[in-house]
Order: C-alpha cells, then structure tokens, then sequence
C-alpha cells in the first residue's frame, strides 16, 4: 500500500477516535479480553469436543451462540489492533501489537476449529433434519453455509498430502508469476528519452493527456510483456492444468464451479448476467466512438481507452464533501443520512492526510456492539468525494447489518459493494442534478460510463476469455502462446466492435492480469455487484419511496443468507436476465445523455 508523504490536505485534524474499542494500546482490558477469550474457547473445547455429532438443534444453537460470544472480544482487539496499524504503521509498537494480537487470535481459533471438522462430518441426512428444525432458524445459514464444501472435500489424507504440494505447487507459480511482474523493467520512450519503468508505472502512463505518451507506454509494455512471455505463458500453462486436475479430483461440474461455491452464487444467475452483458456490448462501442470525437480523433487505438477527457478538475474541501455525502443520502432516506452523519459527528472517519498512514480507503465492521471505522486520505478532487460516498455506503450497510451478529453481518464478495457503489451512484445523480456547466457535467458523465464499463463490461470480457481459456486447456492440452492471444482477441473483439483498434501488441495483453493467475473466474464478481447495483437503482427509479425500505431491508440482512435468496426475499429474481437488463438499461440512459451533451454546440470543444 502506499503511504501518505505530505501531513494534513483538506481533512486536517480529521481523526479517528479509536477509544471506542479500547483507551490505547497499553490498555490492560487487552489483553484481559485475550486472555479471557482464549480460557472461553478451552472452556468450550473441554464440554463439546468428540460430542458435536450427538448434538441437539437446540444444544447446538446454543454451541454457535457460545461461539460467537468468544469470538466477539478477539475480534474486538483484532479490529482495534488493524486500525492503530493502519492509521500509523511507522510506529513499531503498533506493528508489535498487531504481530501479537494475530498470534494470540490464531491459538484461539486453533482451539476451535475442532466445532468446524466435526460439524463438516455430520452425515447429511442427520445434519439435514437438524437445520430444518425451527431450533436452529437464526443458524441456518451460518451452519449450513460451512457444509457446502462437504461433497467436493477428498479423504483427510487425501487433503494433507494436497495441502503440502499446494506450497512447491500452484502457490509457487503464482509466486514466481509475482516475483517476474515485480522485477520486470518496461523500457518507454518519452520525448526522446529512453526511461526503465514498473509495471506500474507503465500503466499510469496509459491515463495520460498525451497521445505519443500513451503509445509509448503501450508499445513498451507490449515489449516487456512479449520478452517474457515464454515463461509467463508456461505458468499459466501449468496453472490452468493445475485448476483442472484439482476441478476433476474434487468433482466439479465445470471450471467456475468453485469459485461459485466460494460467492454462494448460483449458476444460472452468473449465466444471466454474463449473457444479459455480452448482448449489450454495443454500449461500449457506442461510448468509444463518442470518446474518439471528443478526444479530436478519426478512431481510437487501444492505447487511448483511458484518455482524459478533462472538466472536472475542481477541488472541494472536507466539509463540502460531507454535505454533498450526507444530502445525497438523504434524498434517498433519511435513515441513511443519519447513520452517514454519525461518522463524521462522532469521529468514526480518518480522513486527513499523514506521513505513515496505510493508503487508500476502506470501512472496516469492528464488531457489532461498537461500530464500523472509515480510513481515508482526502486529497480534495472529485474522485476523492466519490471514495467518501463509497466508503460511507459500505459504512452504513455494516452499521444496519450488525444486528446479524458476529457471524453473519458480512456479506459475499459479490454483495460487498452493494451499499458502496449505490453510494456512489446517489452522489453521482445529486451532482449531475446541481451541476450547471455542460462541459462538467459531460465528463461526470464519461466519468462515471467509464468506471461502470471498467466494472462490467471489461470484467464479463475478460471472465468470456478465462471460460475459452480453461475450456480450451481441458480440451487440446498445452496451449501454444499464439493459441492464448487468439482466446483472448476473440474475447475483447466482440465488446469494441470497430470502435477501437486493437493492434497485434494488444494480443499480448493477458499476461499480466493477476487475478488470471492468483484466483480464476474472480472476475465476474465486479461484474456482479456494480450491475446489481444498477439494476437495483432501476428498481428505485420504477417504483419509488417504496423501494426505500426494501433496499434497507436487503442491508440489514447483512450475509445472513445467500444472496439470491436475500435477493428473491425483496421480490428480484437475479437468475432473470431481465433484472440484468435493468441495470444495462440505465447504462444506456446515461451514454445518451452524454451523446446528447456531447451534441450540443454550446459545450467548449476540447
Ligand atoms: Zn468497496
């Protein structure tokens, strides 16, 4: 993560108040509570291990009250540990305690991981009259939730001997895939000048205003990544082989089985949205078309996608920010607002910039009998006010969600970003409707068409190329590299149709995208939650104040169910393509929109 160099910015004096977990890091209620918490779980352990299966609903629960209770003062310090790290990592007593605190809640776990194994190895028959008890009702899912693993588990040596190899074998890959990209050096030229760069840097250099740059950067890269694509391929050669022989020891349908599982997603579902994305890829093709005039060019090349179209440069102060947050909310309910509100009068928000302070943003739940924490560094520009709406939805859903519990507050990967993105989108509407200049309001926009079709379309193209992929490495064995890139050209071509050029370097490009390598088929899960979001909003715009409580309630609910079923409970079948269709609909809306400002001969040119 980066680091903070400067001291102050916008939100100076904007701190946190970590008292609310604990008075510091010397507070002996600490390690009282580890203490504590650790004699609990042996406690347990001593009344409950070997006798899990012999359990009565509602004997067991009460075992997962039991459980959660423990849990709760670990989490406590965890929580309380992670914050004073983040807000300042310089400090070696913080990282000290940190170290600590992970130790301490590792031998806690350890004493009850114990529950976990001899839950798992209930037969299904009895574990399945168990969880239809009304006993159990408020346990369903937690419980249920764990077993769903069971069918796809091998022998327990089985599992050990894997678990072994897993360290000399994919974990290795992948790290020497990391090791690779890291020390890889692209070599740009920049006015002459022949610079050696970072990936990293490499890319950043593709979101600038010139154009020379721009291609530089991308025939650099495309060098870089062609020079070691021998051995770059060859991992993903192995990786991909690797997948399959895990998918067919442990019986998986098909190559996303896993990873469906993993995001209690259902099949159909990710099939619907996948189709409803690839039948709108026009969208994309429209907007680029519309991107090439304003940018002042005959067609776009691949190197100019993320060009800067400039208009909304202008700067805001902490304070605005927080009005324009906490209004935007309140247009949608009050509630809402007076939750977002609480961050910022009762110091749950660290916001100002300083010299050893993690980068970055998030809202981190704490446990639910305090409440969450929001890290920021506010720097003042308009994709900073959109960070403080994001964090805060994610803030407000954490907030309603923790009268699930412990166990069941957090919610998949694929409904994490409900809250935050919708946030955002709430903003973005609020800025649109007080925004008079059309040159602005053209580029919040193109703004915001840009990170949706970043989040959905990109992220459906690249999860097409991944299915091909594995399909393709299941099918003809060992892929030769010029095999890959033609996967991956068929992959992108359909969704820029001709409004973007992609030249033969850009078939190279896959090989650096991490989450290929480190977790297959992660992809869809943007995917997933921005256009949930959006669907959602259509629901909103149709229906009106009604929506309101029903997308409270679906917050509220936290990860106590799976999402479809969380979903169904508020009357949105996700397995429809037609509620993926909503959201691309007002995809649509917003590209005419800009297609008509764009039209509009009183907008400065470019
Ligand atoms: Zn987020």
């Amino acid at each position: 993560m980066a680091e903070a160099t400067t001291t102050g910015g916008p939100a100076a004096g904007v701190r946190w108040d970590l008292s609310h977990l604990y008075a510091g890091p010397d507070d002996p209620q600490i390690e009282k509570d580890l203490a504590g918490a650790l004699a609990a779980a042996n406690d347990f352990a001593a009344r409950h291990r070997g006798r899990v299966a012999s359990l009565g609903a509602a004997e067991l629960a009460r075992a997962v009250d039991e459980l959660e209770a423990i849990s709760e003062p670990a989490a406590r310090v965890g929580a309380f540990a992670g914050l004073l790290f983040a807000a300042d990592t310089q400090t070696p007593r913080n990282g000290a305690l940190l170290q600590h605190v992970q130790e301490r809640g590792t031998e806690i776990r350890n004493a009850l991981v114990f529950f976990e194994l001899e839950w798992l190895a209930v037969d299904a028959g009895r574990a399945e009259a168990l969880l239809g008890d009304s006993a159990l009702a408020r346990r369903r899912h937690f419980l249920a939730a764990m077993r769903r693993y069971r069918e796809y588990v091998l022998s327990e040596p089985e599992e050990r001997v894997l678990a072994e190899c897993h360290n000399t074998g994919s974990a290795a890959w992948s790290r020497l895939f990391d090791q690779i990209m890291t020390d890889l050096v692209f070599e740009v030229s920049i006015g002459g000048e022949l610079r050696k760069l970072s990936e990293e840097e490499t890319l950043a250099l593709l979101y600038g205003a010139d154009r020379e740059t721009r291609r530089a950067a991308a025939a650099g890269l495309s060098a870089g990544l062609r020079a070691n694509a021998r051995v770059l391929g060859f991992i993903f050669n192995i990786l991909v082989q690797d997948k399959a022989a895990d998918d067919r020891r442990r019986r998986y349908p098909h190559a996303m089985a896993a990873r469906h599982l993993a995001n209690e997603a259902k099949r159909e579902s990710v099939d619907a949205l996948l189709e409803a994305c690839v039948a709108r890829y026009d969208l994309v093709t429209r907007y680029y078309r519309l991107k090439a005039r304003l940018l002042g060019l005959p067609s776009l090349a691949d190197y100019d996608r993320y060009a800067p179209l400039g208009g909304a440069e202008g700067q805001r102060s902490f304070a605005e920010a927080r009005e324009i947050v906490t209004s935007a909310y309140r247009d949608f309910s009050p509630r809402m607002a007076e939750i977002a509100g609480r961050f910022f009068a009762e110091r749950w928000i660290d916001a100002e910039l300083r010299p050893g302070k993690r980068g970055g943003a998030f809202s981190a739940s704490t446990v639910p009998a305090v409440h969450p924490y929001v890290l920021l560094n506010y720097t003042g520009n308009l994709r900073d006010v959109m960070t403080v709406a994001h964090e805060l939805g994610h803030g407000v859903h954490q907030s309603l969600a923790s009268a699930q519990g412990l166990f069941e507050q957090d919610t998949p990967l694929t409904t994490a970003e409900t809250a935050s993105v919708f946030g955002e989108m709430l903003v973005f509407r609020r800025l649109m409707r007080e925004e008079k200049d059309p040159t602005v309001r053209l580029a919040l926009l193109c703004g915001k068409l840009e990170d949706a079709f970043a989040t959905v379309f990109r992220q459906v193209a690249m999860t097409r190329f991944e299915q091909a992929l594995h399909g393709a490495r299941r099918a003809e064995g060992e892929l030769p590299l010029e095999r890959v890139n033609e996967l991956w050209m068929d992959a992108n071509r359909p969704m820029f149709g001709d409004s973007v050029e992609l030249s033969d370097d850009y078939a190279w490009w896959w090989l650096y995208i991490p989450h290929f390598v480190h977790s297959p088929f992660y992809c869809y899960a943007y995917a997933f939650g921005e256009l949930l979001v959006l669907a959602l909003l259509r629901r909103y715009d149709e229906e009106g104040p009604a929506f309101v409580p029903r997308y409270l309630a679906l917050l509220e609910a936290g990860g106590s169910d799976a999402p479809e079923r969380l979903l169904a409970a508020i009357g949105l079948d996700i397995a429809d393509p037609g509620f993926w269709r909503g959201g691309l609909d007002l995809l649509e809306e917003l590209l005419e929109q800009a297609e008509a400002l764009a039209a509009q001969p009183s907008r400065a040119a470019p």
